[in-house]
């Protein structure tokens, strides 16, 4: 099959095999010409198959040397169309895994359910005995709730007033208007069920409850702040009341595993273009502004530089942190005030029309559409391929 990009709303409903692919085997080779972590030698990420919780994984093993298991809701391919992007991923995870000789294996399902969590317990008595690290890095539009059979919908709005501000369409290439009603309470309820912690809550009881958690395990949920420009959408607006839940809950998890000597922090990362955050509003535009200051200062980080830093040397400072305190910033250089000044000066001159931000856009666009594995110099995207790849081991489960 020859496989082009096919960009609909917010997403791409195709994904290259060996795009994807090679986008693993960079981050692996990043990661590889870092130094060794000592870290974790026995890692859950739930969320493990883009974004930043498959850059979580690439860290755990080929930085710390560790057997990770990881969770993720995605689709082989099928019925002519391609698997998704974060299918290929791991299937070239693992199989590198593999090669390189570490312990890696994959649950296919929606986390969300108690039966994910239950296979998820008797593969580690299986295989790892305990674990010692639990990432949380679900992005979701929906949960149903494993007791009621509540499906609750995450959306991403204002709270209170509705909200203009400037977005970029990625269609026109224009900068546009855009006016976002405020959330209902339903709807606030909903993101905060999908988005919050009780779900990260509900797997750190099952997994401590089951005694798979290793004395002294750690949990690191990761959220998003962000500036000034993005809070009506972002930090004051549903997400960000998801993300106070998250945070909270961090806290509870952290009471809860205290008896084991386990501790529970949430990660506040850098804004950067993934799946899940190319479709919230504005955000693109601030993102493309950031990247422009970022690479100026010679800052600019993508996801598996960020992990590295977080897993490298951001969990070891936590020694430092105070006990009330259960967040770390990864989130640093974005948020330095000479960074922000200056995304501030340029977000009021694009939004003045001053500003040509097409090389911007192009780069956005650039780095959207390498998610799905297209736009790497080095893949020829007129070969025909296979998209029928399979992921080790959830090919030997079957
Ligand atoms: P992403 O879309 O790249 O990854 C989401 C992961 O969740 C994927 O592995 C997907 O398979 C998995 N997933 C979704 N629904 C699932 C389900 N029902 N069951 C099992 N797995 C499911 O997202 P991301 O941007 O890497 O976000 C991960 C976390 O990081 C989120 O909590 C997000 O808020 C946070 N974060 C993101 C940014 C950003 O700018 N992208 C910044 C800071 C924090």
């Amino acid at each position: 099959m020859i496989i082009k990009p096919k960009f609909r709303g917010f997403i791409c409903t195709t994904s290259h095999p060996e795009g994807c692919a090679y986008s693993v085997q960079e981050q692996i080779k990043y990661v590889k010409q870092q130094r060794p972590i000592k870290g974790p030698q026995k890692v859950l990420v739930i969320g493990s198959s883009t974004g930043y919780g498959l850059a979580s994984r690439i860290v755990s093993t080929f930085a710390s040397g560790a057997s990770t298991l990881g969770v993720f809701l995605e689709k082989p391919a099928a019925n002519g169309n391609t698997a998704t992007a974060g299918w290929y991923n791991t299937a070239a995870f693992e199989k590198a895994a593999a090669e390189a000789g570490y312990y890696a294996k994959s649950i296919n399902g929606d986390a969300f359910s108690d039966q994910v969590k239950t296979k998820v317990i008797e593969q580690i008595r299986e295989d790892l005995g305990q674990i010692d690290l639990v990432i949380y890095s679900i992005a979701a539009p929906r949960r149903t709730h494993p007791v009621t059979g509540e499906v609750f919908s995450s959306v991403i709005k204002p709270i209170g007033d509705s909200f203009t501000s400037k977005t970029v369409d990625l269609n026109s290439n224009e900068i546009v208007d855009v006016t976002l009603k405020p959330a209902t309470e339903e709807e606030i309820r909903g993101t905060v069920a999908v988005m919050g912690g009780e779900d990260w809550e509900r797997w750190m009881h099952q997994l401590k409850g089951a005694g798979v958690l290793a004395p002294g395990a750690t949990t690191i949920g990761y959220s998003y702040i962000g500036p000034k420009i993005t809070y009506p959408i972002y930090k004051e607006g549903t997400i960000g009341r998801a993300k106070d839940h998250l945070y909270a809950t961090s806290k509870e998890i952290n009471n809860q595993i205290k008896d084991i000597e386990g501790k529970a922090f949430v990660a506040v990362n850098k804004a950067l273009i993934t799946q899940a955050s190319a479709a919230i509003p504005v955000v693109p535009l601030y993102l493309m502004l950031l990247s422009r200051v970022m690479d100026t200062k010679g800052l600019e980080e993508n996801c598996i530089e960020q992990m590295y830093r977080l897993l490298g040397s951001k969990l070891c400072e936590t020694k430092n942190l105070s006990s009330a305190d259960q967040m770390i910033r990864v989130d640093d250089y974005e948020m330095r005030d000479d960074v922000q000044e200056e995304v501030a000066k340029l977000w009021e001159k694009a939004c003045a029309g001053d500003l040509n931000i097409i090389p911007d856009l192009e780069e956005y666009r650039k780095e959207f559409f390498k998610l799905f594995g297209f736009g790497f110099d080095d893949v020829d995207y007129d070969k025909d391929v296979n998209e029928n790849v399979p992921i080790l081991s959830i090919q030997s489960q079957e």
